[in-house]
């Protein structure tokens, strides 16, 4: 394993992960999508080593599940101050393979370290109940248990919160995990893992695998009979695939999949707070957020001010690598991602939708795109159907509460949706009428280690987040005692 970045300081050693004994191995490169610079070569895992690391975890389990729980959350919490303490040098790590501004990554590592301490304390609050018996010789209760053996699978956009936000459940409740982080994002997942070693989780409870590619390990991790939950977080349609597969053993499933949110202002909203609101839902991350506002739906008697206020604010963006002070738009993940965003600009220019602002790959060198913003969008253009993933704004009028209802449940996907609106029975019915896991009202941003997180229809099934987090990773038994 190489590092050629002098950010060293909370990542493994060889030996820590176990490297030494597997020196054959083939090796996979991470780069800077900022500058192409390659900042470590990795070791690619292959199946015999996942094998080994499932059969180490699923005894592993046993004794950690065995454990008290305030004991499993003392380590939690040595793990989350770990987090805080080193959040500078992770935050250096989180930009230089990713690509976010340094304060975008800051702030993702202090909410994944808010998962893990709330992970910590929910440890102690895994509780059963107690009910009737219909007879007067029975007593019936039910206790909570962990699963077992957790696989997760985490994407390249949040490389740090993701992780979180499935392994400090599983391990609260009593899970060992093994982990297996996107090909570009594999180092901040590493160095969280080593810190998870420091904080003293016992050999075997919390395992990562770095691989080139996906695939091979998922497949393993769903058709392994010693792993009995997958968590995945990515695309509807490798979430699809893992689905399938872990159907031979009617494996349980968490998924945290794509969406396409609908961010809706009408008349009545705070127009300023509507536009402040749309450059965080929009702009965060680059856009690079399943939870991106997707399609920007704005009535007829403010859709004017608000196309011409947001794109004043958008040429304001700056452009350009994370670590550089000021910079609000880091590079899109790869050259792929670039070449989508420019095709659904120009499909909907094609169509009749108007340039408002940007539309292009931004510089030379790297994985730039220029922050747009496009009015006169209509649905049958693909920026209003596909999920964009970028920073393209499109601006698409609407007339009638009921119409733009049915716009915005128009689509496969059900994870976040926005509106900004003032009058209270108004509010109560589109919150009820929109058809997502998940609804800000007057706000742009809404994730929360407090909230469940979470999509309906092909956006996933399960939680993330709250109290209902842990029953992702939790059996219920039932307990009937007869002949009292
Ligand atoms: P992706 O292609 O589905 O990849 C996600 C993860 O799955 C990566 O670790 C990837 O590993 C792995 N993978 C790819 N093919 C696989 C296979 N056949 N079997 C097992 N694992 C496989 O998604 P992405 O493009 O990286 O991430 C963006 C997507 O994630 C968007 O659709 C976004 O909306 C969604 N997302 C959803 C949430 C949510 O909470 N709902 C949060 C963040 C992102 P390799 O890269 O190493 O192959």
């Amino acid at each position: 394993m190489i590092f050629t970045t002098s950010l060293t300081n909370c990542l493994s050693t060889p030996d820590a992960l176990g490297f030494v004994n597997a020196p054959s191995l083939a090796t996979f490169d991470v780069r800077s999508p900022s500058t192409g610079l390659l900042l470590a070569s990795l070791p690619d895992m292959d199946l015999g080593i996942l094998r080994a690391t499932i059969d180490k975890a699923a005894v592993a389990q046993k004794e950690w599940a065995g454990r008290p729980a305030a004991e499993r959350s003392d380590i939690m919490r040595r793990w989350c101050n770990l987090i805080i303490a080193q959040v500078h040098d992770l935050s250096a790590v989180l930009t230089a393979e990713m690509g976010k501004p340094l304060p975008e990554s800051r702030s993702e590592l202090l909410h994944a370290a808010a998962y893990v301490e709330w992970y910590a304390e929910e440890a102690k609050r895994i509780y059963g109940e107690t009910f009737p018996a219909p007879s007067r010789d029975k007593r019936m209760l039910v206790i909570k248990q962990p699963i077992g053996v957790v696989g997760a699978i985490t994407p390249w956009n949040f490389p740090a919160s993701m992780v979180a936000r499935k392994v400090a459940p599983a391990l609260a409740v009593g899970c060992s995990v093994v982990l297996k982080p996107a090909e570009q994002t594999p180092l901040v997942a590493l160095a969280l893992h080593t810190l998870a070693q420091r904080a003293g989780f016992p050999d075997g409870v919390f395992n990562l695998i770095l691989a080139a590619k996906g695939n091979a390990v998922g497949k393993e991790l769903c058709t392994n009979t010693k792993v009995r939950k997958i968590s995945f977080t990515g695309s509807t349609e490798v979430g699809r695939l893992l689905m399938r597969q872990c159907a031979e053993h009617i494996k349980k499933i968490s998924l945290e999949l794509g969406g396409s949110a609908p961010f809706i202002v009408f008349d009545d909203a705070d127009l300023d707070a509507a536009i402040e609101g749309a450059m965080q839902a929009k702009f965060r991350n680059a856009g690079q957020t399943c939870v991106s506002a997707n399609r920007i739906y704005i009535q007829d008697g403010i859709y004017d001010r608000f196309a011409e206020k947001l794109t004043e604010k958008v040429r304001k963006l700056s452009v350009g690598d994370g670590v550089t002070p000021g910079v609000a738009i880091g590079p899109m993940i790869d050259a792929r991602s670039i070449k989508k965003l420019k095709s659904h600009v120009d499909d909907a220019i094609t169509k009749g939708a108007r340039l408002l602002c940007g539309g292009n790959r931004h510089g030379k060198s790297g994985t730039f795109f220029e922050p747009t913003v496009i009015s006169n969008v209509r649905r049958d253009m693909l920026v209003a159907c596909d999920e964009t993933f970028g920073p393209v704004a499109p601006l698409i009028r609407f007339s009638t509460v009921e119409d733009v209802i049915e716009q915005a449940n128009d689509t496969i996907y059900g994870l976040a949706a926005y509106f900004y609106a003032n009058d209270l029975k108004k509010v109560w019915h589109v919150a009820e009428a929109l058809e997502y896991g998940m609804v800000g009202i007057n706000t742009g941003r809404m994730s929360s280690e407090a909230a469940p997180f979470g999509g309906m229809k092909q956006s996933g099934m399960g939680r993330e987040g709250s109290r209902h987090g842990a029953d992702d990773y939790l059996e219920m038994k039932y307990l009937c005692f007869g002949n009292l």
